[in-house]
């Protein structure tokens, strides 16, 4: 059994990106170009936002858009203490400074009324991110930005696809970013990304940025990156992102099954706030004696993972911040608690059923 099968995938749509591929490979244009163009123009489209603009990586895609809003050296960012390293990362590549922020408990999204608690006059934006597939708060978060003067900035890596209160995810904040590394709800063959905006001169700097800060060849107006989308991703993505709609579907009906299967073993399914459309780029449970039990499930056969072990100040990176074990307890009991499932459109109800038994057991035993 596969974490995240994407061979499955891959043999529904064998035909098609082969002939996107060669596509590409005979037009010999292989950095921007017009696939990369009908690819942004698509994604657009499917979010619902006025400007689409792609990249080289989700990690880039946070970069570019902190960039863009004129994050620099000296300001504060504050980001939820349990995420990927790279949603920190960025901001502290900038020269300014991560301001960690608990999470809640259930739903493991930032914590909104710490949020307010964390801002000070340094501070210049927000990033939230949005856990495993579920939006965060952003009613409560866009209320905070607005009323401080900030830039609310999604990490929206896992969370591409969905909803919140009908919004769609990457079409909420005033600039979202989004992973297409291959295990990510829309995956490329490689490393993308893509930032969204309804802010014409955030999408024009933005578009810039990527490339050097040129506005037309040779022309540099910021001191920018190499942060472009290729082709070939372009294409793959094209084909994807037609089943993609079909395949948000699919995970919804995989996260029912594991909903009732875990339920009839008293475990709890995880919690999705009835305003909230997942897409579950994690299925991810709490469960006592985590590691034991990711161990037994592993020599059973069945894969899991954990997102993530460590929370993000304790990181050896961040330690000269000196952040002290018991300053984000939420974060901390997380880190000791979830277990991610195998999880993809294409898992069955008895590759399922094997997964809960052994994790029923493994609970059982070690819990
Ligand atoms: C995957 C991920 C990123 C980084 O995306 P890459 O495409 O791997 O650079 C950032 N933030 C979160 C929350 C992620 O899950």
């Amino acid at each position: 059994m596969e974490f995240i099968d994407l061979k499955r995938q891959y043999r529904r749509i064998e035909k098609e990106i082969g002939e996107a591929i060669r596509r590409v490979l005979e037009s010999s244009r292989f950095i921007l170009g017009e696939e990369v163009e009908a690819f942004e123009e698509e994604i657009a489209r499917f979010v619902g936002v006025p400007y689409a603009i792609s990249c080289s990586s989700g990690t880039d895609a946070l970069l570019l858009a902190l960039m863009a809003v004129g994050v620099h050296s000296g300001d504060e960012v504050i980001v939820p203490a349990f995420t990927f390293f790279a949603t920190a990362e960025v901001v502290a590549l900038l020269g300014a400074k991560p301001v960690f922020v608990d999470i809640l408990p259930d739903t493991y999204n930032i914590d909104p009324e710490k949020v307010e608690e964390a801002i000070t006059s340094r501070t210049k934006a927000i990033i939230a991110v949005s856990l495993y597939g579920q939006c965060a708060d952003f009613d409560e978060l866009l209320d905070i930005a607005d009323r401080k003067g900030l830039w609310l900035i999604e990490d929206a890596a896992q969370s591409l696809g969905a909803k919140y209160k009908g919004r769609n995810s990457c079409s909420i904040a005033h600039v979202s970013a989004t992973s297409f590394f291959p295990a990510k709800p829309l995956g490329c063959y490689g490393d993308g990304g893509c930032v969204f905006t309804a802010d014409e001169s955030i999408a024009f700097k933005i578009k810039a940025l990527r490339n050097h800060g040129q506005v037309e060849r040779y022309r540099h107006k910021f001191i920018g990156i190499n942060g472009r989308l290729d082709a070939l991703q372009a294409a793959v993505l094209r084909e994807k992102l037609k089943i993609f709609p079909e395949e948000i579907e699919l995970r919804q009906v995989v996260a029912g099954r594991y909903d009732v299967l875990l339920k009839e073993k008293g475990i709890e399914p995880p919690v999705i706030r009835n305003y909230n459309f997942s897409v579950y780029a994690q299925y991810t449970v709490k469960v006592p004696n985590r590691n034991a039990v990711s161990r037994y499930l592993q020599r059973e056969g069945i894969p899991t993972a954990v997102h993530y072990p460590i929370p993000i100040p304790y990181q050896e990176a961040f330690s000269h911040f000196g952040y002290e074990w018991g300053s984000f307890p939420e974060a901390e009991r997380a880190s000791k608690e979830v277990l991610s499932l195998p999880f993809h459109p294409y898992i069955n109800m008895e590759e399922q059923i094997k997964v809960v038994e052994a994790l029923a057991e493994a609970v059982a035993f070690l819990g």
